[in-house]
């Protein structure tokens, strides 16, 4: 089998390893899957809209995610319910690149100018995995939210705790703004599916770095057969 051939049975992570040059922790081009791995370096096109969107059952605005991460939304929202008895509400789930470019570039005339001040919290369009339908912030009824009092809340603390269980993760942990590019923040969750999201919980590691190990581990399986 040629090695074109090969890249092309792995479908998606044949693409993903033909696209990027391999000693680069990269994205899939797997737009369709859950794990695909948008930051500043990995944008997404401003043409991409996920076909699947649909509203989230669960409380709270901006409930749009797609289909398969709606689903773990509502169910570990319920989980929360049941095991602490506090409801989480959604804040932000799915935003269009022309919505985050307006947020982007308002956060930018708030910092007259200053794009790293403004990137600190905001991606630029593009960047962002709520384009993708499968980031929500998160809030906990009747508490401040979209900041760190978050990780203080009953429901945030859970969540932090929790959500690898629904297939979700803590995107930029505490002491991941070196690589992750963004400063904590304790209410974006990102879904990449459950066996995923474990293995990530338990790993420890910011999504960029367990990416590498994912990469590594597709190429010597290419390399193997
Ligand atoms: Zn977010």
């Amino acid at each position: 089998m040629s090695l074109l051939t090969k890249l092309a049975s792995l479908g998606a992570a044949g693409l993903m390893l033909l696209s990027v040059p391999l000693d680069t922790a990269a994205p899939q081009n797997d737009v369709d899957g859950t794990l695909f791995l948008v930051n500043r370096q990995w944008m997404v096109t401003e043409s991409y809209e996920p076909s699947d969107l649909r509203q989230a059952e669960v409380p709270g605005s901006v409930r749009q995610m797609r289909d398969e991460a709606a689903s773990a939304l509502e169910e570990m929202f319920a989980a929360c319910k049941e095991e602490t008895g506090v409801t989480l509400i959604s804040v932000s789930g799915y935003r269009a690149y022309v919505r985050q470019y307006n947020i982007y570039h308002r956060k930018l005339r708030s910092v007259k100018g200053n794009e790293a001040k403004a990137q600190e919290y905001v991606a630029p369009p593009g960047a962002s995995e709520h384009q993708l339908g499968l980031a929500m912030d998160i809030g906990q009824r009747n508490k401040p939210h979209l900041n760190d009092k978050f990780a203080d809340t009953p429901g945030g603390k859970w969540a932090q705790e929790n959500c690898w269980r629904f297939g979700f993760i803590l995107r930029y942990g505490k002491e991941w703004e070196e690589v992750t590019g963004y400063k904590y923040e304790s209410w974006h969750f990102r879904y990449v599916g459950k066996e995923k999201a474990k293995e990530i919980h338990e790993a420890n590691i910011p999504y960029e770095t367990w990416m590498i190990g994912y990469r590594t581990k597709l190429l010597e399986r290419l390399m193997s057969d």
